[in-house]
């Protein structure tokens, strides 16, 4: 069944009030989540899911995260870096860069899955979204257009990547799950000069960050 913008509407307004009975307090962010319409970031024939507060497949072994999970990640940033440029490293469905750009972020991300960067750029394009985009190694950054405010990773790293740590601006800050390929600790990096501050919090558990300076690809 074909569900109407208005129901969609109201399950986009249940899933804002989960997120606040979970503990997501920012506003901003709660504003973005009532405004970008989810469901256009699915997979036509799973739409129906898009409002469960659930990560979901879209294809090639990867998902678009849990709604929980990008409102934890974007309050984090958003608590401390409230405008600016932001990098997102796994671009995935193009969700959270929505999210991102519905905050007045100025948004750059990066995608290694060339069918899924083809998706995430046609809907940046057919929803009228001045996201910047690009297909490649986002463990390696965008060097050309860094140094930026605010990175958020949103697959699973080994290790810090440094080249996005050098791309961070002073006083800019790195999201990012850091951990084994099980289990990740949501780690905020903070750039002061050349020195680095952080804040580890709660457990995740992402797709692997694969690339130079993250997991190596399996091969068959
Ligand atoms: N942010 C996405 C969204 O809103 O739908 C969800 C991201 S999904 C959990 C992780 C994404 O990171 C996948 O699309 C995966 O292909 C991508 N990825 C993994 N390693 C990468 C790398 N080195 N550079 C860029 N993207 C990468």
């Amino acid at each position: 069944m074909e569900w109407s913008e208005s129901v969609f509407d109201g399950l986009r307004r249940e899933m804002v009030e989960g997120l606040r009975r979970s503990g997501i307090s920012n506003q901003r962010v709660l504003e973005a989540f009532l405004e970008v319409r989810r469901h256009l970031f699915f997979p036509e024939g799973d739409r129906d899911h898009a409002y469960d507060n659930l990560a979901w497949p879209i294809g090639h072994g990867q998902t678009i995260s849990q709604p929980y999970t990008v409102a934890y990640m974007t309050s984090l940033l958003a608590e401390r870096v409230p405008s600016g440029r932001v990098l997102e490293i796994g671009t995935g469905s193009g969700y959270q860069s929505a999210i991102l750009d519905a905050m007045g972020y100025r948004v750059y991300t990066v995608e290694r899955v060339p069918e899924l960067y083809r998706l995430a750029l046609r809907r940046f394009r057919q929803f009228g979204l001045p996201v910047e985009a690009r297909l490649g190694d986002g463990s390696l950054g965008w060097e050309d257009e860094a140094p930026f405010e605010g990175v958020i990773v949103t697959a699973a790293a080994p290790k810090e990547p440094e080249a996005l740590l050098r791309q961070l601006s002073d006083g800019g800050c790195l999201v990012i799950p850091l951990g084994s390929l099980a289990v990740q600790q949501m780690t905020l990096i903070t750039r002061r000069g050349e020195a680095f501050e952080r804040e580890r919090y709660h457990e995740f558990a992402f797709v692997p960050l694969i690339g130079r300076e993250g997991w190596k690809e399996e091969r068959p």
